[in-house]
């Protein structure tokens, strides 16, 4: 894709989800995520803690993937969290126990949290969809459509300083781009006025040991970020 058609394409995308928030405002500030008028959109819009919108969305079906899901995988940590971490979509062991992160790529994202002094509590874990997809295949593009003002709900109610995106799935998403994970990688973005970075995901280390190195200089990165942001 050439720039102009790349950019088009960003553009197009962004109003888009924009338009499906119900938004009235262009989602764009400087330092808070700003409180949009995403209740408009249904009454979760208006919930208050992060527990009363998972009990009014964890029956959701508004997507395919709501068929195959044992549980809904809401997120997890700590409400006032500085720091979020955002995945691809519940696996299997997430499908069952209703946490996202919990299978072998779970213990090493949590191994990988210690390596920078985060405990899993103190941090938010959430993914692009709640539901797990078939075969554990990648989300869908209009599956991530469906579920993002969910997330979009959960950052606006946690306003971490800075989120992680572990994968491309994630960082291609949010940032709205089809930049190679490879070249969005080692550097800080900025997501809605937030810091962004986005690294290798877990399960991607568990099958390419090479990418280790990259990452650790990844989550070096974020924890200096993340302290000058929290200072
Ligand atoms: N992979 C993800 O992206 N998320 C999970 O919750 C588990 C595995």
């Amino acid at each position: 894709m050439n720039k102009k058609a790349e950019l088009l394409y960003q553009t197009k995308n962004y109003f888009e989800q924009q338009a499906e928030l119900g938004l009235s405002e262009l989602y764009l500030t400087k330092k808070k995520i700003k409180k949009s008028s995403i209740g408009s959109n249904g009454d979760w819009g208006n919930s208050k803690t992060l527990d009363e919108l998972n009990s009014k969305i964890c029956d959701c079906t508004k997507c395919r993937l709501a068929k195959g899901r044992t549980k809904f995988v809401f997120g997890v940590g700590n409400p006032k969290a500085k720091i979020m971490f955002i995945g691809e979509a519940p696996g299997r062991d997430e499908d069952l126990q209703g946490e996202p992160f919990v299978g072998r790529a779970g213990q090493l994202l949590d191994k990988i949290l210690a390596a920078i002094n985060f405990k899993r509590e103190e941090v938010y874990i959430a993914n692009m969809v709640k539901c797990r997809p078939p075969e554990n295949r990648a989300p869908e593009t209009d599956e991530m459509n469906t579920c993002h003002p969910y997330l979009l709900k959960q950052i606006e109610m946690i306003q971490p300083k800075i989120i992680c995106c572990l994968g491309r799935i994630s960082g291609q998403y949010l940032l709205q781009t089809k930049e190679a994970l490879g070249k969005l990688r080692g550097r800080i973005h900025n997501y809605n006025g937030v810091k962004l970075l986005v690294t290798y995901h877990p399960a991607a280390l568990l099958r390419y040991p090479e990418y280790k190195k990259d990452t650790w200089e990844d989550m070096k990165l974020l924890r200096k970020e993340f302290e000058k942001l929290t200072a």
